[in-house]
């Protein structure tokens, strides 16, 4: 897992993490998310955790994790995000 994956709290783009900043219980779903092998081509739009949080991968450079998930720029990304 490469530690250069972002993701934020749906809804709450400017609330941007790194993927190790997760809550434990949804590193342990994310990382579940990205290994399984659901034999489908369909990306997830968001990580569901059985926590009920609810996370949008913002950026990633792991391969495994851009074929798993769709990718939400956030505001570093687009760059015309208003500034909070
Ligand atoms: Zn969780």
């Amino acid at each position: 897992m490469r530690p250069d994956t972002t993701l934020a709290p749906v809804g709450e783009p400017e609330a941007e993490i790194y993927v190790r900043r997760l809550p434990g219980c949804c590193l342990r779903s994310f990382k579940a998310a990205v290994v399984a092998k659901l034999g489908e081509d369909r990306r997830l739009l968001e990580l569901r955790c059985s926590c009920g949080r609810a996370w949008h991968v913002t950026s990633s450079l792991d391969e495994r994790v851009l074929e798993r998930f769709v990718t939400h720029g956030g505001p570093r990304v687009g760059g015309s995000y208003p500034a909070a």
